[in-house]
């Protein structure tokens, strides 16, 4: 397994739901022959209650990942990270920007989170 970590990013824990994340992530990834790339794990700026404050969410790089292969990604991902219990949300989030050159540009990402429903 081989997963990069975009400079700046903070990583507070290793910890179950971290780990489990990080071999589901890579098991889809690695069909498509791409190494997957955490874009934010507990810094930058979240919602109040974000589970990325907690260390249970971590961001991913999309823009590698060829368009029309993103939900298919997505849904894998979801699968697998659930397989044993629905405790994980995988979700693809974009955002638009304006660039330096004054260029809209869009911003994709697969947002995971451990998010037990039982609680
Ligand atoms: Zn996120």
């Amino acid at each position: 397994m081989k997963i990069l970590i975009k400079e700046g990013v903070i990583i507070g824990e290793i910890n179950t739901p971290f780990f489990h994340t990080c071999v589901s992530v890579y098991h889809v990834f690695s069909q498509l022959r791409l190494i997957p790339v955490i874009t934010c794990g507990r810094e930058g700026t979240h919602m109040k209650n974000s589970l990325h404050y907690k260390n249970l969410a971590w961001d991913w790089r999309m823009s590698i990942v060829p368009e029309e292969k993103r939900e298919w990604v997505r849904d894998e991902i979801k699968k697998i990270i659930n397989a044993r219990q629905n405790d994980y949300d995988v979700v693809l989030e974009r955002s638009e920007r304006i660039d330096s050159h004054g260029n809209k540009i869009t911003i994709v990402w697969l947002h995971t989170e451990y998010d037990p429903k039982g609680d």
